[in-house]
């Protein structure tokens, strides 16, 4: 796209003192890269704030004050009408293959507000999501619902809880304004935190970039931020592709194990830093099926459940072609050691996937026939339609997975059988071996139906299913007495899942 003006805006002064007091600690280093990769852009003042949901925890890791936050300031601040002091937010500029169609994006609702220094001295990008339309917006409103923000914040929060390296909610405001999807909803801003929203599509569209400086400035500030141990290496592009693959097939292999549905694995959804981001059409699974599917756009499953691992090393395959011309100057070369990394995937894949299987069912020895128990829990929990959540967790507290109907209950008692035998080959005692798989099966997930309905009361005013929800899923390998609704799975008949983009 056209490359706007990239005059930073004026430093908000008034009640500085205030802000540093919350502890604000913003630097915007990614303004440091070449103006091609941003716009700078002022959020749109909203109407009438209000804070409906500030991530305590969070807030402290950060280093802010979360008392302070909690007051009117905090809401001025997460809604956009107040910068808070060192902020200079800008969209960040794009590309991406969306369901494999190359496009040129950016962020047309989204800022950069900067990079909060915490007091352990990491780097996190604060990043306003609904803000207004940024000059990447092409016809969308640039808005967000409450409903769709707060859903974010209770998915990334139980990622974090379960060790899934994610972006995280730090706070969610109502703006007072009215947007119009579907039908009218009440407007939000959420503030989310990650690592940094480096993408594979951001290497894409500096890839594009006619001078090969944009290429070079991109690696050396992403090494920067997520890989400086690897600057020192003889091929830094290299050794920074590998690593990203490394990262990424662990990650995705901790989406498989906790039944996560990223739902729209566009190479502009992945972050070049290993952390999960765009919580948007995500999903998890009830019954276990490897093609589960809950996006309404992912016709084909794309993106289903089982495709997950071979659509990252795709998506990892176009971050490599961006950064061919870094890797090595003759092509061909590039293109071997590139090829060679990506070979790695499906290795580096498997084996974290299958230790965390191992975990989850508690064979730490490994033993001949581990494979087969395995595929065969597999197949019984599709044949048998058992929940995916529960049918872990049922292991964990020592009884037996339950089928949906009674008489597909033998195909999952014989393999329950078959694993209570195995167990006896462990050297822990089984009563071991059960707490240690309460501390990896958790009993609570974002239940797709639980969502809906917490969402629901709270776009009617009722936060506080929302927050029961959210303190459950903060701990959700307690078997909790206060909370079994959120335990269970979605009635029998209820409709499937759907989830949507853009919301
Ligand atoms: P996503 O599917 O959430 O990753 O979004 C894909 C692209 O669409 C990104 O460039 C978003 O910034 C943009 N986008 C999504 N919703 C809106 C909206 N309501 N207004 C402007 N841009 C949007
Ligand atoms: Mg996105």
């Amino acid at each position: 796209m056209q490359q706007q003006a990239t005059t930073a805006p004026k430093e908000e002064t008034s009640n500085a003192a205030a802000e540093l007091a919350a502890g604000w600690k913003l630097e915007c280093t990614y303004s440091l890269l070449p103006p091609e990769f941003y716009v700078f852009q002022r959020p749109d003042p909203v109407p009438s704030p209000r804070l409906l949901a500030l991530n305590l925890p969070l807030c402290v890791e950060l280093g802010l004050d979360p008392s302070l936050l909690q007051s009117h300031g905090g809401a001025e601040v997460f809604s956009g009408n107040r910068l808070p002091v060192g902020s200079k937010p800008l969209a960040m500029a794009y590309a991406g293959h969306q369901y494999a169609h190359f496009t040129l994006l950016g962020d047309g609702r989204a800022l950069l507000l900067g990079e909060q220094i915490s007091p352990d001295g990491t780097r996190r990008d604060l990043h306003f999501k609904g803000s207004g339309p940024t000059p990447f917006a092409r016809r969308g409103d640039g808005k967000a619902a409450i409903g769709p923000m707060l859903r974010e914040f209770l998915v990334g929060e139980f990622l974090h809880a379960v060790g899934t390296p994610t972006s995280r909610a730090l706070a969610v405001v109502a703006t007072g304004e009215t947007i119009y999807r579907d039908r009218p909803l009440p407007g939000a801003v959420l503030t989310r935190v990650a690592s940094s929203h480096i993408r594979v599509g951001t290497f894409q569209y500096a890839a594009l970039q006619k001078n090969p400086e944009s290429l070079r400035a991109l690696t050396s500030y992403t090494l920067w931020r997520h890989y400086p141990h690897l600057v020192a290496q003889k091929n830094p592009a290299l050794s920074l592709l590998q690593e990203a693959i490394h990262r990424q097939a662990r990650l995705i292999a901790q989406w498989m194990n906790i039944g996560f549905v990223h739902g729209v694995m566009n190479t502009d959804n992945m972050a070049i830093s290993g952390e999960t981001i765009d919580l948007g059409p995500c999903a998890f699974l009830d019954t276990y099926h490897p093609d589960a599917v809950f996006s309404s756009i992912d016709h084909y499953g794309r993106y289903a459940y089982s495709r997950q691992p071979a659509i990252a090393q795709w998506n990892l395959a176009r971050f490599a072609e961006a950064i061919l011309p870094l890797i090595n100057s003759d092509k061909r070369t590039a293109i071997q050691l590139a090829q060679e990394a990506l070979e790695t995937f499906p290795e580096v894949f498997h084996q974290a996937w299958l230790d965390g299987i191992r975990n989850k069912l508690g064979l730490q020895t490994p033993q001949n026939g581990d494979l087969e128990l395995i595929q065969d829990f597999f197949t019984a929990l599709q044949e048998t339609k058992a929940d995916f959540t529960l049918a872990f967790r049922a292991l964990a507290e020592g009884s037996e997975p339950q089928a949906t109907s009674t008489d597909a209950q033998p195909m999952l008692t014989r393999w329950y059988q078959r694993w209570r035998k195995r167990l006896e080959l462990e050297p822990s005692p089984y009563e071991q071996i059960l707490a240690s798989l309460r501390s990896v099966n958790p009993a609570i997930i974002p239940r797709n139906h639980k969502i809906n309905s917490v969402l629901d009361a709270a776009e009617n005013g009722n936060l506080s299913p929302f927050l029961q929800m959210l303190e459950a899923l903060r701990d959700p390998f307690e078997k909790r007495a206060n909370y079994p609704e959120f335990r269970e799975p979605p009635p029998p008949g209820s409709p499937p899942c759907v989830t949507f983009c853009g919301t």
